[in-house]
């Protein structure tokens, strides 16, 4: 047996919004520095892509596909009727071509330019016994999102209430950027299945690509030892899930619907002051202020969940009634069963990582995610002391320090859990607070 690190999930030039320089060339480029070995092909019931896909990839020895050293799983990922995304993964080319056939009819873009992320006209069950039944793999996408999610707010509260009689055929359940495994174990719903941290990257660069991924026991990196993996047979499993602190994500913290701003709430600093609800509004935050605030934020967060609460900065300043939307964090307090993660015994670790990059553009004080003196410094650590999940996780501060001592001062923090964060929420990721 030998350990992959695994991205299932990505996209295609042919999605909105995806860099239109991602390609294999730039994805295997990535993968090599930061220590991936199978990645999701992104969009591959897109005609165009599924094209480019097979006269590039390779089929090898032991039944994987590779491009240039790099092993890919057939991915893509189909918006269904109930606008709940799902992440999906083929054995084979044939398998492909079966399903975008019975999927067309009930598509209006599944065969076009811009049909990477497939939107179909069917029900999430009728969905998942069609790619089932041609052999795929299936299971929601980003899970607890406030968009295009099986769990986000009025929507479902289980995997059955989605997925009725075809959810015992749901292989996975992807957590999302801004969800772990603490928060997605309070759910007693989800106790039985396989969870997987992916990217979902529009982009070839470090900041995206593997920015979440797995670590697999398989013996070959291919479709049918990852299906045992999921399943947990054979000895064949999800060993770790690496991801992004869920505080970086970009839909923690509950939010605004129209001016995004996230909604806060600290305690007041005079303790001998009441004041309730006394609020204050930024270009980002609204940021509440209470004696007892902790109260007053569940309380809050149920009267967001009921649809009953309403932005006051909008109101301040468009005389418009906008509704506060929930995010992930408050989400899973709203769904859960647990007050704290209970963990199933098949549970592998999770470690909250942070992107190499970032921790270079917050030490150096970068805001733009495409500085060159950033991918130099990064390109510099890669090539001195070994790829990113290497130097984020394994390599002794002290060998960091001689290259780079900020960075290693900010990586043991990491380690050691001791970063604060600035929470991401209403599109906009979370930071590191950085106090050197
Ligand atoms: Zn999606
Ligand atoms: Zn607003």
């Amino acid at each position: 047996m030998d350990i992959f690190n695994a991205d299932l999930h990505i996209h295609s030039p042919h999605s909105i919004a995806v860099s239109k320089s991602l390609n294999f060339d730039n994805m295997i480029h990535t993968c090599k520095k930061k220590g991936l070995n199978i990645l999701g092909t992104g969009d591959i019931l897109q005609p165009k892509w599924l094209k480019y896909a097979e006269s590039n990839l390779t089929k090898e020895p032991n039944g994987a596909f590779s491009y240039k050293g790099i092993n890919f799983i057939l991915q893509a990922e189909i918006e269904d009727r109930e606008s709940v995304h799902e992440v999906v993964l083929f054995p084979d080319f044939s398998s492909v071509r079966e399903v975008q056939e019975k999927l067309a009819p009930h598509s209006k873009n599944i065969l076009d330019e811009w049909g990477g992320r497939a939107r179909v006209n069917l029900s999430p069950s009728e969905l998942v016994d069609i790619v089932t039944d041609a052999g795929a793999l299936v299971g929601p996408a980003h899970a607890f999102t406030p968009f295009k999610s099986i769990f986000r707010q009025n929507k479902f509260q289980t995997l059955e209430a989605c997925y009725q009689d075809a959810f015992k055929k749901v292989s996975f359940l992807e957590l999302g950027l801004s969800a772990n495994t603490n928060l997605a174990d309070r759910l007693d719903c989800l106790k039985n299945i396989t969870f997987l941290s992916n990217s979902d990257a529009h982009s070839e660069g470090p900041r995206a690509l593997g920015r979440e991924f797995n670590k697999l026991d398989l013996d070959n990196p291919t479709f049918e030892e990852i299906q045992l993996a999921l399943v947990r047979k054979g000895g064949r499993k999800v060993t770790l899930n690496v991801g992004l602190h869920p505080k970086l994500g970009k839909y923690y913290n509950m939010f605004c619907n129209k001016c995004r701003r996230r909604i806060i709430f600290e305690k007041l600093k005079n303790q001998s002051e009441i004041v309730l609800n006394q609020f204050f509004i930024t270009e980002d935050f609204i940021t509440y202020r209470a004696n007892n605030y902790e109260k007053a934020k569940i309380e809050y967060i149920n009267q967001v969940s009921k649809n009953k609460m309403t932005c006051p900065a909008c109101n301040e300043e468009l005389n418009k009634k906008v509704k506060i939307k929930l995010g992930v964090r408050e989400r899973i307090e709203i769904i859960s069963q647990h007050k704290v993660p209970k963990h199933p015994d098949h549970r592998p670790p999770y470690i909250n990582a942070i992107p190499l990059v970032d921790i270079i553009r917050s030490v150096k004080n970068i805001k733009s995610t495409n500085s060159k003196i950033v991918s130099k410094i990064y390109d510099t650590m890669i090539e001195k002391l070994g790829d990113e999940f290497s130097i984020l996780v394994d390599i002794p501060i002290d060998e960091i320090k001689k290259k780079e001592e900020h960075v290693a001062e900010i990586i043991r923090a990491f380690r050691n859990d001791e970063i604060q964060y600035t929470p991401g929420g209403g599109g906009t990721y979370g930071e590191i607070k950085l106090e050197v």
